[in-house]
């Protein structure tokens, strides 16, 4: 049974390591149950599951994927905790720490040989400060993800789930639902943590697509305009696209490709759709002298 996710034994254990919380490691520990249960229903964990977490800290939601999955993979970075897993998780034999940078780790390596290549799920209290750079490296590898249920700060959930027109509409917004259908499933107040974070927290469920929700023959150079498009939020799409893209087009050619797809020259990134995107980088490709 899982014996953390509450504040009196996650006490109890960080005292009896004197176990010092480093900042830069984005270390804010769950003290909840409720909203440890909720993300495992959210994540739908099941023992065909092989799940890989990502920064388990001294464990709590590791116990509790340990009791829900069939086998468990966290990868955490501070050395400092893995004595303390070893003593948190002795009583599972479903589970495997790694001491090292997930965004080191050559996870399609270790998918294949722990889980013969098929989809995994990913679940996490994810350390803030790194957020976009995981999320990124799991959309863009060739890791096989079935969905990635993760906390993240309330407000970069919020941007992951928006839609054009929105202040919270951006790339990651546009990222996130190319690869997968976003939903905040669980919110977190300061309070569920230990240290408190100063901003409140949401759990977002992403299901990954099993096909791509858009026609692109060149999903990176439409991340490129994407990227170009949102690099100066206040300017035109024109504008962004000619001083921030790096795509060695002209000006001229860029107006031309805005025209054809039908846009105003006054139209701004923000209010175009994913497959707006996908139409205009075809035609933006074609101009690429
Ligand atoms: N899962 C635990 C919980 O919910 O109580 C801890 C979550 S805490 C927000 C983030 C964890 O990620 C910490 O244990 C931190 O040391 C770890 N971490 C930070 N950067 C990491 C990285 N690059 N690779 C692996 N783990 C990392």
């Amino acid at each position: 049974m899982a014996t953390l996710g509450n504040p009196i034994s996650t006490i109890a254990v960080l005292e009896k390591y004197g176990f010092k919380f480093q900042k830069k490691f984005g270390q804010n520990f769950l003290i909840d149950e409720d909203v440890l249960n909720g993300i495992m229903d959210a994540a739908e964990i099941t023992k065909d599951d092989f799940v890989l977490e990502i920064g388990p800290g001294i464990g709590s939601m590791t116990q509790f994927l340990c009791e829900r999955a069939g086998e468990v993979m966290a990868v955490e970075i501070d050395s400092n905790l893995i004595p303390i897993l070893e003593d948190t998780l002795s009583a599972y034999d479903n589970v495997t720490v790694v001491n090292e940078d997930v965004l080191k780790l050559d996870l399609e390596t270790v998918a294949k040989e722990k889980n013969q290549g098929r989809p995994i799920k990913v679940v996490a209290n994810l350390p803030y400060y790194i957020t976009t750079p995981i999320l990124m490296q799991l959309f863009e590898s060739n890791l096989p993800i079935e969905s990635i249920t993760v906390m993240v700060q309330k407000e970069v959930a919020e941007r992951m789930q928006a839609g054009p027109g929105s202040k919270d509409y951006g790339a990651l917004s546009l990222a996130v639902q190319y690869y997968s259908e976003p939903e905040i499933v669980v919110m977190a107040p300061p309070h569920c943590f230990i240290p408190q974070p100063k901003v409140a927290s949401a759990v977002i469920r992403m299901k990954f697509h099993e096909e791509p929700p858009v026609d692109t023959d060149d999903p990176k150079f439409m991340f490129r305009v994407i990227r170009a498009s949102f690099n100066q939020r206040r300017k035109t799409l024109a504008n962004g696209l000619k001083n921030g893209s790096g795509i060695p087009i002209s000006k001229e050619a860029i107006q031309e490709a805005i025209e054809e797809a039908g846009y105003p020259l006054t139209v701004r990134g923000e209010t175009l759709t994913l497959q707006e995107f996908a139409d205009l980088s075809k035609i933006l490709k074609q101009k690429i002298s």
